[in-house]
């Protein structure tokens, strides 16, 4: 018989193996947008010159990831990337959901690649849908 302390157990365990794939820095200042358009659970959140993934609602399907001509998607096995879950978390939070592609941002072409973006992530939100 499966008791429900079992059955507790293995939600807990799988709680603690979901996975989530995080947007990250070279998103900064290009915000292209195609990888709201893939997601199946609508789960990116807009800034106003970085885009999020809530990791809570991310189903770790990974259809966004190939889509970003930034590659600024990343799922969150990779090294050294627990500083960009947090900000994930933390703006999907406060930010607006965002669905459907928009233009990028003026310079994108530009700022694509460019290394120090960090420090020009802004915390205002962007204008979602
Ligand atoms: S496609 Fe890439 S650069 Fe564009 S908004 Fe999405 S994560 Fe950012
Ligand atoms: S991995 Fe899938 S569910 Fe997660 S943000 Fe990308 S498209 Fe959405």
């Amino acid at each position: 018989m499966v008791t429900d302390s079992a059955i507790q157990a293995k939600v807990v365990e799988k709680t603690e193996i979901l996975m989530t794939y995080v947007v990250v820095e070279n998103c900064i200042k290009c915000k292209y947008t195609d990888c709201v358009e893939v997601c199946p659970v609508d789960c990116f959140y807009e800034g106003e010159n970085f885009l999020v993934i809530n990791p809570d609602e991310c189903i770790d399907c990974g259809v966004c990831e190939p889509e970003c001509p930034a590659e600024a998607i990343l799922p969150d096995t990779e090294d050294g990337i627990e500083k960009w879950l947090e900000i994930n978390q933390k703006y999907s939070e406060v930010w607006p959901n965002i669905t459907g592609k928009k233009e990028p941002m003026d310079g994108a072409d530009d700022q694509n690649g460019k290394a120090g973006k960090e420090a020009d992530l802004s915390e205002k939100p962007g204008a979602g849908d």
